[in-house]
């Protein structure tokens, strides 16, 4: 075990078992830049793409650090639900051969068994900001014997406006703390917060800062608005998929695509912020253990979520955000797995695609099915010279000269 490659990062013998037990068997490229910095007590900010293992490169070295059960020393903030619950289930899981003690405090449930928790005592705590502040008013918890605190997601944390609610927290931490920082983008915000929390940091800059995960095949599909529940069933038709994540850019877009699915004898469910946070945990489960294989939601959804194995994600609607794009799609192709995503695009998202294609610095195969009844649309003029043409999996040609002009030709 000492010759285990997380054993020559300097971990302990427990959590390299637990690591182990996981099945990893390398360090990924963050684990092994971030994990002896964090044991030497540097502060790290990493701007790492999703499904990079960056959950194990700040929970190993700080499970290693903690040792034994004592005070709450390790705060880790998280911006969803889901994310604080699936980040506590790693300490416990890479915990496993240590007597620590990781809680989850997130809102949306009740308080008795969170204020049961904190009063039996905790070493970690994995929260979201606004329960945390509510219990730290009730005086639930106190901050003083912090050592370490980990802003996970902080640009999603911008997103959802708790940038504030984060600094105020952070300034109730003791000043002498480690701090740990992870964002996939740092906009000029995300910057400010950094220099404001983290003192000489070291930076874990993984692959290009907004590339999408390299394993996943990302594809456009032009249709008709009025064509994209049929285009999306041809699709699901064809393609050999195991898990499909199928985004909408509003709550209600995903409950009139899943009554709509239904009616066509497709089994799904729905995931966003309007379903209780049981109702979400019961999608999410039924999704992770394949009860179900089409889950549809809305980008809470999209952040930090490992559910491994998703084979197919799909965009109904371009994301009017182009960081939710890469979001969204980080869903599938995790930890090296091979994934497709695909978006459907009417003639009125193109200035969507056009700053998601700008923003991940990349072009989007356009591809066009056969044997699909085609409404006219503008993206699928005819075009006068012909181009290469590339072949979609599972589809036939794509003849270039379908494709619409302004938005194929090649950026520089
Ligand atoms: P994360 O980026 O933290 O969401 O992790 C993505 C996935 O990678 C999770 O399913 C982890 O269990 C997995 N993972 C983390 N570290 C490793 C590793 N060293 N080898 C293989 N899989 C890993």
């Amino acid at each position: 075990m000492t010759n285990h490659p997380f054993a020559k990062l300097g971990l302990k013998y427990s959590v390299v078992r637990a690591a182990v037990e996981c099945g990893y068997s390398e360090p990924t490229s963050i684990q092994s830049q971030a994990i002896p910095r964090i044991l030497r007590g540097k502060d790290v900010i990493g701007s790492s793409q999703t499904g990079t293992g960056k959950t194990a490169a700040f929970a190993l070295p700080i499970i290693s650090k903690l040792g034994k059960h004592g005070k709450f020393r390790c705060l880790v903030l998280e911006p969803t639900r889901e994310l604080a619950d699936q980040v506590n289930k790693s300490f416990i899981r890479y915990g496993r051969f240590t007597n620590l003690r990781s809680a989850l405090i997130q809102g949306g449930v009740g308080y008795g068994r969170q204020c049961q928790t904190l009063a039996k005592g905790c070493d970690v705590i994995v929260a979201t900001p606004g329960r945390l502040l509510d219990h730290f008013q009730q005086k639930n918890l106190h901050f003083r014997d912090i050592q370490i605190v980990v802003l996970d997601e902080v640009d999603r944390m911008l997103d959802m406006g708790f940038l504030p609610d984060v600094r105020r927290i952070v300034k109730l931490t003791p000043r002498k703390r480690q701090t740990l920082f992870f964002s996939a983008t740092i906009p000029s915000a995300i910057e400010n917060l950094a220099r404001w929390t983290l003192k000489n940091p070291y930076t874990v800059n993984i692959g290009r800062r907004r590339s999408a995960a390299e394993t996943v095949t990302h594809q456009l599909y032009p249709v008709a608005r009025s064509q994209k529940i049929d285009m999306l069933i041809r699709l699901l038709e064809d393609a050999d998929y195991e898990s499909v994540l199928i985004f909408t850019e509003t709550k209600l877009d995903a409950e009139v695509l899943a009554r709509k699915m239904e009616t066509r004898n497709f089994a799904v469910h729905t995931l966003h912020s309007d379903r209780s946070q049981r109702e979400r945990k019961l999608a999410l489960e039924g999704f992770q253990k394949g009860k179900f294989e089409i889950l549809i939601a809305t980008d809470v959804a999209g952040r930090g979520l490992d559910i491994s194995g998703i084979s197919h994600v799909v965009n109904f609607d371009v994301p009017r955000n182009p960081e939710n794009y890469v979001h969204r799609i980080g869903r599938t192709g995790r930890a090296n797995a091979e994934g497709d995503a695909l978006t459907l695009f009417s003639s009125d998202e193109i200035a969507e695609v056009k700053a998601i294609e700008a923003f991940i610095d990349q072009e989007i195969e356009r591809v066009k099915l056969d044997n699909f009844d085609y409404a006219f649309t503008t993206l699928l003029r005819e075009r006068p010279q012909s181009r290469p043409v590339r072949r979609g999996r599972n589809r036939g040609y794509v003849p270039a000269d379908t494709l619409p002009i302004d938005i194929n030709k090649r950026r520089r």
